[in-house]
């Protein structure tokens, strides 16, 4: 078994985003310093976050280098393939995929959906066995939601119903069928990865059907070569366990045993529905007779984290529906005993939060009242005192909160704009402003200085009242070709001005000076004198040639200017 944990992150390609901790519904991710990693005493491997991630940093483990040693080692490897197979290779004939599974060298491909029949032959009985009345019942077909109850509503362990996963139930048939053969499942599922490590020596690994088309493309298997009658799945073709990967087929699997007294069958998909659902438990604690099939995947394992977008839902079940319509459902006989399931709780690492800590980040990100806590959900928790709990915990940094890391830029943005000796505005395309200096309002004139002291900033104003340079802004957002070093004459000042992008085609910025303000005109000495220096020496000397001087002449000479009107070590 591979020692990374079934979910993780490749943390040299992590952006830093947290979309992966707003996905996650137990928030089972810590970011340091802005690298994303899985906590996996917390994770229930529903995959979301996989899912979610956009530059791929969150990886399934992958365990194809572990299958095919297994297949190299001579012994008898039989393939056990979800019932979702028939939505993620529709339209592809049961002869010619167990054909393409056996050319990887497997001795056998089994329907997963005969383990399902296992439980629906077993959950049958264990209704009509109870009085009805005992207490509701929660299906354990699902990994992610036992493990979601065992973590995180442990009170509720007790509904859990003691059988095994279809999988488990399956590979136990196959291994009592087919003694010293090893398992390996395929599926859409990565919770499966993680539950075959929890009952040990039961199905000996578990691989994606991305893995499985994968091995496919990687040997050049295709489909259509095989032979019906011949290429049979083992040791029987499924019958309604193939409707379990879709919400509601585990009802529809049990009540074809039989009829079901006494009990209010329901289904509930995706893990907010089934959230809500364990929570009413909790507190309503209902005494009705309830069956609850529960899957983590909304619309059930057709939707699985590692399956297939393909067409869509319908399309999907349609699939489904397709392959089972004409078959016969007959009294399934339970073959297998041994299908109990584990239904104790598990122990997540919790810590004492005390409010006074949590008051002290929620300070230390901007949130002195009730009212500086947006609960914006931008650093990918429910609300800021969740997000304040985790800093607490070592599980989040201040840096996440986004609004005050954009205040705090923006103030500092602020500050500088405010401190500098030149004239700033910045632009829209309505060619308003967003924001300027004060400088820039003083370089305008009077009237603008007016405008400034009674609204900072000047935002909404029109730019051409202000200061007749509307065009230039205009030119910049339609070609994002900058201007530098414009120079205009404004009410018998001469003003200096660059305007470029910020936002291409949406805001520019200019930059104003006056050049004809004595301070800048001995900046400006200063500066053209250093950039003639500096120029290059055959400069120099043209300039010495053009004076009848030498070269070092005409240097001491500009050396000079420059000393005259300011220190040596001012920088031009
Ligand atoms: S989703 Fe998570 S793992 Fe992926 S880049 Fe964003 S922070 Fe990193
Ligand atoms: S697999 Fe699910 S529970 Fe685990 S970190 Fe990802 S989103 Fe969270
Ligand atoms: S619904 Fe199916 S695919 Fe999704 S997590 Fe549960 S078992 Fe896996």
């Amino acid at each position: 078994m591979n020692a990374l944990s079934p979910v993780y992150t490749e943390k040299a390609q992590c952006q830093d985003c947290y979309r992966c901790l707003r996905n996650c519904p137990v928030k089972a991710i810590k970011i340091e310093q802005g690298v994303a990693s899985v906590l996996e005493e917390l994770c229930i491997h529903c995959g979301k976050c996989v899912a979610a991630c956009p530059s791929g940093a969150k990886k399934v483990r992958d365990d194809i280098a572990s299958v095919e040693k297994l297949l190299a080692s001579g012994k008898d490897v039989i393939a056990s393939i979800a019932p979702a197979f028939r939505s993620e290779f529709d339209r592809v004939t049961d002869h010619d995929f167990v054909y393409a599974v056996k050319q990887l060298g497997f001795s056998g491909v089994s329907e997963t959906a005969l383990g399902a029949e296992e439980v629906s032959g077993h959950v049958y009985r264990m209704l009509n066995n109870s009085t009805g009345a005992d207490h509701p019942m929660i299906s354990t077909a699902c990994p992610v939601v036992v493990n979601y109850i065992r973590k995180y509503f442990p009170s509720l362990t007790g509904m859990l119903t003691p059988v095994l996963s279809p999988m488990l139930s399956h590979a136990t048939m196959l291994k009592e069928l087919y003694p010293d053969t090893a398992v390996v499942f395929f599926g859409p599922c990565i919770a499966k990865k993680d539950e075959i490590a929890q009952f040990p020596n039961i199905c000996d690994s578990v691989l994606t059907f991305q893995n499985l088309r994968m091995m496919f493309e990687q040997k050049g298997i295709t489909f259509g070569k095989g032979k019906a009658g011949t290429d049979v799945f083992i040791p029987r073709k499924a019958k309604e366990g193939t409707v379990y990967p879709v919400d509601g087929g585990m009802i529809a699997g049990i009540r074809g045993n039989g009829r079901i007294i006494d009990r209010h069958m329901m289904h509930f998909s995706g893990i907010p529905e089934i959230e809500s659902v364990l929570k009413s438990l909790s507190t309503l604690k209902p005494e009705e007779p309830l069956f609850l099939e529960l899957l983590a995947c909304s619309g059930g394992c057709i939707n699985g984290p590692v399956a297939q977008k393909g067409d869509g839902i319908l399309a999907k079940r349609i699939s489904i529906v397709r392959n089972t319509s004409d078959l016969k459902w007959e009294n399934p006989k339970v073959t297998v005993e041994n299908v109990e399931g584990i239904t104790e709780p598990l122990d997540i690492p919790t810590k004492e939060v005390s409010i006074d800590a949590i008051i002290k980040v929620l300070r230390a990100t901007g949130k002195y009242t009730v009212s500086d806590e947006l609960n914006c959900g931008g650093c990918g928790y429910l609300n800021c005192r969740d997000f304040a709990k985790a800093v607490v915990e070592g599980r989040a940094e201040p840096a996440m909160c986004v609004t005050y890391m954009r205040k705090l830029a923006s103030k500092k943005a602020n500050k500088l704009i405010s401190a500098m000796p030149l004239g700033i505005v910045l632009v829209d395309t309505s060619m308003r402003i967003i924001e300027c200096n004060e400088r820039f309002a003083i370089l305008a004139g009077d009237d603008a200085r007016m405008i400034y002291e009674q609204r900072p900033g000047m935002v909404g104003a029109v730019l051409d009242k202000v200061l007749p340079v509307g065009s230039f802004f205009r030119h910049v957002l339609e070609t994002e070709e900058d201007i530098s070093g414009r120079e205009i004459n404004i009410n018998n000042r001469l003003l200096r001005c660059t305007i470029f992008t910020i936002e291409p085609g949406l805001i520019a910025g200019g930059i104003f000076s006056d050049i004809t303000d004595p301070e800048m005109q001995r900046e400006e000495i200063i500066k053209r004198a250093r950039s003639v220096i500096r120029k290059n020496l055959s400069t120099v000397q043209k300039i010495a040639y053009l004076l009848g001087e030498n070269a070092s002449e005409t240097e001491m000479v500009l050396s000079g200017i420059i000393e005259c009107f300011g220190p040596q070590d001012q920088e031009g």
